[in-house]
């Protein structure tokens, strides 16, 4: 038999006008005078990948393990917050079954981006293009994401195991 579990997250940053590039799911994308505002590397997608793992654990947010006061932490590499999920996911021996992340942004693009996020999320969790979806959205430029000044990626997850 196997047994399946849900896990979701929502992560949302502001942005700053100044700096040429964002990092979304491990990608960097070129802006003209915007970055993201984090005490970490800033990788908005891989922080809702990550609490979304914890999430179908049933373990605590990302937060609770990763102290945003804390200097150690500063522009800190994100894909080693994901290695604490699965980590956590594979001690357990869960799997990953599928992911389905959405981006909101107003700016910039990511219509060239999409493509090079899913290859890279691919590699990182090991499971192959038809087992994960990156989509991306505009707010219609309503709230303030809308008006380019934030961005949130929600993170779903399908965990399994044979039990
Ligand atoms: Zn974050």
């Amino acid at each position: 038999m196997i047994d399946y579990k849900i896990g979701f997250s929502t992560d949302i940053h502001r942005f700053k006008n100044e700096g040429d590039y964002i990092l979304l799911g491990g990608v960097k994308i070129k802006t003209d005078n915007l970055s993201i505002v984090a005490h970490s590397d800033g990788d908005c997608l891989l922080h809702a990948l990550a609490e979304s793992i914890l999430s179908s654990l049933g373990m605590e947010d990302l937060g609770t393990y990763f102290d945003d006061r804390d200097d150690k932490y500063l522009n800190y590499d994100s894909k080693k917050i994901l290695k604490f999920s699965l980590d956590e996911l594979h001690k357990r021996n869960w799997k990953i079954r599928n992911v389905c992340i959405n981006i909101t942004l107003q700016q910039p693009r990511l219509s060239e981006y999409k493509k090079l996020i899913k290859e890279n999320l691919c590699q990182l969790l090991n499971l192959s293009s038809e087992d994960i979806s990156v989509h991306a959205g505009t707010n219609e430029k309503l709230d303030d994401i809308g008006k380019g000044l934030a961005i949130k990626v929600d993170s779903t997850i399908l965990i399994y195991k044979e039990v």
